[in-house]
């Protein structure tokens, strides 16, 4: 077995909550590891959002999500964290009271008396619409995130859906484009109301278009997309011109090992804990940021900070007391 990296706390995920686990944390003298399956630091604001402006961080009023990431990177800079990035943590295993044996598919071994799981939505993916042939497009003029908004300047853009992704990305690449539909099933979002009043204006104002009804074909060639066939409710169809499609239906979340770490989980798949200190069934295992549950619970960036600070606070005193004072004898 590979030695041991010894760690006061080991971070599952190092998505914008696990980066600011590491700032409570180490205002408490408590040093973190970082385990994330991607290439990258961000999670979901550096994979599906780099350049889409973030409003509800409180005290910034405008932060890109690259920017957010990297303003966290310079907040945890003075803790010294170390990344471990490609690497998927595969087994957690109770070696004490508490304390972890944590195993990553690269063969690492962590030790370590608290782990903060910060996994998001486990490794996310896409939902693909139904749609023949979609992955000849793939990648070429039909894509799933927004990474570079530059690459559809000029473009006769499609964006498919109601939800938040959806509203962002039209009010986004609006300026941008060089004319933009917006195509959703029906006339009614699950989007933020302020983003669907602002879309609203802008179909008023002539700037984009907004259609009812859903992608049935795809028309181009070698991957580049010069149309779409849409369906009505009503079964009649009608062309929408293309060069480039973005369809967000949503992440489905590919929970991957967590499963197996013996931590109850609710039916969705997601971690349950204690809004007094996010800690799941298993003491001395945190879940912070969009894996948890509890009643209330809302996907933000702003309430994974908040459960970073009071999980951080149960960890050191609960669990830590004993490290930080032989840290003081020394
Ligand atoms: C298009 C879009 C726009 C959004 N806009 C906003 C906004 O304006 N404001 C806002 O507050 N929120 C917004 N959100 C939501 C916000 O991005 C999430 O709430 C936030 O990213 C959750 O952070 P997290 O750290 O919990 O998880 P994530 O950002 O999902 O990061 C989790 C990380 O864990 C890693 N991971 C998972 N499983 C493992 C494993 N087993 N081993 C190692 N690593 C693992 C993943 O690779 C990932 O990098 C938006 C989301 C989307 C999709």
């Amino acid at each position: 077995m590979t030695e041991p990296i010894k760690t006061d706390v080991l971070i599952i995920g190092a998505g914008p909550c696990g980066l600011f686990a590491v700032f409570e944390l180490g205002l408490l003298d408590m040093k973190a590891h970082l385990v994330d399956i991607l290439d990258k630091i961000g999670g979901q604001c550096a994979e599906l959002y780099p350049e889409k402006p973030i409003y509800d961080i409180p005290g910034v009023p405008y932060v890109s999500g690259h920017g957010l990431v990297e303003a966290l990177l310079a907040q945890i800079k003075p803790f010294k964290p170390t990344f471990h990035l490609n690497e998927m943590v595969e087994k957690i295993e109770r070696i004490g009271a508490p304390a972890f044996r944590v195993t990553t598919d690269a063969g690492k071994v962590f030790e370590c008396t608290v782990v903060v799981i910060s996994a998001g939505g486990g490794s996310f993916q896409p939902k693909k619409p139904p749609i023949p042939n979609i992955e000849a497009y793939e990648g070429k003029s039909v894509f799933y995130a927004v990474r570079r908004m530059e690459a559809f300047r000029d473009k006769t853009v499609l964006v498919v859906g109601g939800g938040d992704s959806a509203l962002d990305w039209t009010l986004n690449l609006a300026p941008v484009a060089k004319r933009l539909t917006l195509l959703h099933r029906r006339d009614a979002f699950r989007a933020a109301p302020a983003s669907v009043n602002k879309m609203r204006a802008l179909v008023a104002a002539g700037a984009i278009d907004f259609a009812l009804g859903q992608v049935t074909a795809l028309e181009g060639e070698g991957g580049m997309l010069t149309a779409v066939t849409a369906r009505r409710d009503d079964g009649s169809t009608f062309a929408i011109a293309a060069d480039a499609m973005l369809p967000f239906f949503g992440l489905t979340m590919r929970l991957g090992p967590i499963a197996d770490w013996g931590i109850k989980l609710t039916d969705g798949g997601l971690i349950p804990v204690d809004t007094a200190a996010f800690e799941t069934s298993v003491p001395g295992i945190f879940a912070v940021g969009d894996i948890n549950s509890y009643p209330g619970k809302l996907k933000l960036i702003l309430c994974g900070f908040h459960e970073a600070a009071l999980a951080a606070q149960k960890a050191v005193h609960r669990f830590a007391q004993p490290i930080l004072r032989a840290r003081l004898r020394v």
